[in-house]
């Protein structure tokens, strides 16, 4: 049954792939072309993904083509910076443009449009300023004024456009505007703006220009020089796909068509470039590459998968009505890809010191299963001796019932090697635990006498003359609510203040010193972790990309009364 719903999943398209297939099949078009058109004013974040997959995905089913197109018709907010780790990212994610682009190409061919609006009586420049032009626009129930500076006639247009090209006038002096409807119910084809002044320099065409087409008059002519035949985009964009219609039809050139989809929106997390810089600038994280940034670059920095985001962009769909997604399932997906392919290591946080009182070797190395999960599993060697550290939280020395770990008397298994059982507590002055003594089951190593001997629980340890040090921070959400952006006040008092937590120093087995920047690992029962960046010859740094289940979703359930 499930692997019938599991099919019918598979089988059916989302509303894109039917407007494709349905694009091939009529002729309309031998092969698609989709674009991705990020605005280099900041880094891609988890929002982007689920656009790169569906631009990308729908060209890659189809046998199209996909450009990379940098929307940088703002001069101010953007940076070569942002464009390198865009392409860093997408690359990252597993894809590869056909084109890469930039808006400001266009510039000159865009100029010329404007123009032949104008000669076409269909644009106009203004003098109002922004507030009179605001002010004429009307409501969405009452219609607009005819700014006075309407009915200029086409060669007087003309002049002053190039007067505005040429510089001679100041930020903000004068606009150009399509000359459309003032009455529309449609805000957008209330002449809208097509030309602002910036004198301001520009990250590629540098003093070039100092007047910047708005984005309604950029980007569809930009699809449109390029012959993107489905410009896809999220859905504020509906009310304006009328004007991007009538730029291309007035100026009859070739038919891109804008298509709307649902912007991804995740709980506990914020994604707008302007708040994440925000956050950046304000030192509330690292940089943008923060492992709790919901930035492509952070989830990396974590350890997250470019295979993992892709699952999540698929699972939750394409769909046409705004929602909240949980965060969860990001955590799922990362934790589905990571299980299969994270080496199991042991790492003890808390330590607590085991003498193995009837241990009388020196040391044996045992050997143990890189990856269970995995039928080819490489094996690593693991050393034991007569001194192990175990977590704290593994002993009780006044346990409750159900507590099926260390207690004096008890045994437990300790995992890949032997069973052991406690025979005594020893404290220090002051009462605190120092150690245990412990006796092993000699038989009780896998492939001895007593090896399926029963016992409540596996425990990870290490050994503590082999042990090796790194740094380990554990990360939680950045935010303590849901949806922080839409809190009374600055999204900014809705920060987790213990969103990261450092233990400077945890416990590893010696198989650990060669982590490697492409191999992810499972701390036995600890969860998932990745080398960090921070880490150096002297000290190796792990992120935990995530634990090993849902325990905030338990914890949340803890919080409520029980029905
Ligand atoms: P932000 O709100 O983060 O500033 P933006 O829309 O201004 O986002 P762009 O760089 O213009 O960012 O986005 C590039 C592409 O990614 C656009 O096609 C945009 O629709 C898409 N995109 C941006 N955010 C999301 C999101 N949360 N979910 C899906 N697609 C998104
Ligand atoms: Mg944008």
């Amino acid at each position: 049954m499930a692997d019938e719903i599991k099919k019918e999943e598979e089988k059916s398209l989302n509303f894109l792939e039917e407007i494709v297939e349905e694009d091939l099949a009529a002729g309309r078009y031998k092969s698609i072309l989709t674009r991705f058109p990020p605005e280099p004013n900041g880094y891609l974040h988890i929002g982007h993904s689920k656009s790169i997959v569906l631009n990308f995905g729908l060209a890659r089913k189809y046998g199209g083509k996909t450009n990379l197109r940098f929307d940088d018709t703002n001069p101010v907010t953007e940076d070569t910076e942002y464009v390198e780790s865009i392409k860093a990212d997408i690359r990252w994610l597993g894809f590869e443009w056909a084109n890469e682009f930039y808006a400001s190409d266009y510039f000159e061919q865009l100029y010329l449009f404007a123009e032949e609006l104008i000669r076409k009586g269909l644009a106009y420049v203004d003098d109002s300023s922004a507030e009179a032009i605001a002010r004429m626009k009307g409501t969405p129930t009452e219609p607009g004024t005819a700014s006075p500076f309407r009915t200029r006639d086409v060669e007087t247009n003309l002049q002053l456009f190039r007067d505005m090209r040429a510089g001679k006038y100041k930020d903000g002096e004068k606009v150009l505007r399509a000359k459309i409807d003032m009455a529309s119910s449609n805000m957008h084809f209330r002449d809208p703006l097509m030309y602002r002044i910036k004198h301001a320099h520009h990250h590629r065409t540098g003093d070039a220009w100092c007047i910047y087409p708005m984005y309604d008059f950029a980007h569809g002519q930009s699809d449109s020089i390029e012959k993107i035949t489905h410009s896809i985009c999220t859905l504020e964009f509906v009310p304006h796909r009328p004007l991007y219609d009538w730029f291309i039809e007035k100026l009859d050139i070739f038919p891109s068509h804008q298509y709307e989809f649902a912007r991804l929106n995740l709980n506990y997390t914020v994604l707008s470039k302007r708040k994440l810089l925000q956050l950046v600038n304000e030192g509330h994280v690292s940089g943008w590459d923060d492992p709790r940034m919901p930035t492509i670059s952070g989830l990396r920095r974590r350890g997250y998968t470019p295979e993992s985001i892709r699952l999540f962009a698929e699972k939750i769909g394409v769909a046409k009505r705004e929602n909240l997604i949980d965060v969860s399932l990001l955590e799922f997906c990362v934790r589905e890809h990571l299980n299969k392919i994270a080496s199991r290591r042991m790492v003890v946080f808390d330590p607590l010191k085991i003498v193995v009182s009837n241990y009388e070797q020196p040391e044996e190395w045992l050997s143990s299963e890189d990856n269970p999960e995995d039928p080819g599993t490489t094996h690593r060697q693991l050393p034991f001796s007569r001194e192990l550290y175990i977590e704290q939280d593994d002993f009780m020395e006044n346990p409750p019932k159900k507590f099926f770990r260390l207690s004096p008397g008890q045994k437990v298994r300790l995992k890949s090697a032997y069973i052991i059982q406690c025979d005594e507590v020893v404290k220090d002055a002051s009462g605190k635990i120092t150690e245990l003594r412990c006796s092993y089951l000699p038989e009780s190593k896998s492939g001895g006498a007593q090896s399926n001997m029963k016992v409540q629980a596996t425990i990870h340890w290490v050994s503590i003359p082999h042990a090796i040090t790194a740094e380990v921070r554990l990360y939680d959400r950045l935010f303590r609510v849901e949806d922080p952006a839409n809190e009374a006040g600055d999204f900014k008092e809705y920060i987790n203040p213990d969103s990261l937590q450092v233990l400077q120093a945890a416990y590893a087995e010696p198989a650990l010193r060669n982590a490697k920047f492409d191999e992810h690992y499972q701390f036995l029962r600890k969860g998932y972790f990745y080398l960090d960046k921070d880490s150096s010859e002297e000290k190796m740094v792990f992120n935990r990309t995530s634990t090993l289940r849902d325990t905030w979703a338990k914890e949340q359930r803890k919080d409520r009364p029980n029905p």
